[in-house]
């Protein structure tokens, strides 16, 4: 009787009922966000200190119509929970697909990859390769372009099932990076059968890199791993010239962060892009 006088009350509490109607218009609201027009993907640069820009990672951003920009942290998770990112990160696959083939035709840019954030539920889906596949395919641009950003969080069940899809999009010419790493609790053991191209060095390391020891030890062994296990290494949220330094100085060429710019809409970007090229 005590444990449920205890959940009534919660379940009246006036604050809890407004954050719970809150949370079920702005679901409702995400529903139509596709269609509406309101999703957007922001670019961030990638560059790497010798071979130069390597592409970019896509940032989705919701401009609701009151709200204003709603950030991917309030409402990815809420996307993750109702399963509306099956649709949303279709959506996000296409425009960068989209995005590429514009990339195909310029000169130099041959290389560039577009890095895409792909969730557990989504990569779950049991047709997500040939999701990707037929992305591909209609839009007609080259796999080798894509990457795609993939959490140690996700390999923790039915690790060889998330092989074999991995192995099943390699052989389609597509990338994977493990995202926020360090971050999760997947084994080395497990990492090592993995089909990864790239290690990216989650911020939290990044950030204090030149002033706590115990960061800096951690962005060199995970340095020294990619290493070891002929993986890129690519580090996020760069904000300043000495974690740059640093990174550099220890064998991590690969960058994107503040320092080198925020994640901007498409148009933003080719000028930054242009700005680039010409000094
Ligand atoms: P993430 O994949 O770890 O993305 C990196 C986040 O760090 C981005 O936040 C980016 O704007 C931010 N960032 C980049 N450089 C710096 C820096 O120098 N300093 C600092 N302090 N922050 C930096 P954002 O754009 O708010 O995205 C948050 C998260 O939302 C992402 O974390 C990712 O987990 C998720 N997300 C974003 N877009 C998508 C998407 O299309 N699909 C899925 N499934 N998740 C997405
Ligand atoms: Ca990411
Ligand atoms: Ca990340
Ligand atoms: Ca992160």
């Amino acid at each position: 009787a005590k444990a449920a006088g205890r959940n009534a009350i919660r379940f009246f509490d006036p604050a809890m009922q407004i954050a719970l109607e809150e949370n079920a218009a702005m679901l409702a609201e995400l529903h139509q966000a596709i269609d509406n027009g309101e999703l957007e993907l922001f670019y961030q640069i990638q560059i790497d200190e010798t071979k130069g820009i390597q592409g970019a990672e896509v940032l989705l951003r919701w401009f609701h119509p009151i709200r204003g920009m709603v950030s991917p942290l309030d409402f990815i998770p809420m996307a993750e929970e109702s399963g509306l990112i099956i649709p949303i990160g279709r959506w996000v696959l296409e425009s960068a697909c989209h995005q590429l083939k514009v990339w195909e035709n310029i000169p130099n840019r041959e290389n560039w990859q577009i890095s895409v954030n792909v969730s557990a539920l989504q990569f779950q889906q049991e047709n997500f390769v040939e999701i990707v596949q037929e992305i591909i395919l209609s839009n007609n641009i080259n796999p080798h372009g894509l990457k795609l950003e993939l959490t140690e969080s996700m390999v923790l069940d039915n690790v060889d099932i998330i092989i074999e899809k991995m192995h099943q999009l390699n052989q389609l010419g597509i990338d994977f990076s493990m995202d926020d790493f360090g971050t999760g609790y997947s084994s080395l053991s497990c990492l090592k059968r993995l089909p990864l191209k790239q290690l990216k060095i989650d911020q939290s390391f990044v950030r204090d890199i030149t002033t706590d020891p115990d960061d800096a030890a951690i962005v060199q062994t995970i340095i020294n791993l990619s290493n070891s296990l002929k993986y890129d290494v690519i580090a996020e949220g760069v904000e300043t010239q000495e974690q740059r330094q640093f990174l550099f100085n220890n064998g991590c060429s690969q960058y994107q962060g503040y320092l080198f710019s925020r994640p901007v809409p498409i148009a933003e970007f080719e000028e930054l892009v242009s700005s680039m090229s010409v000094n």
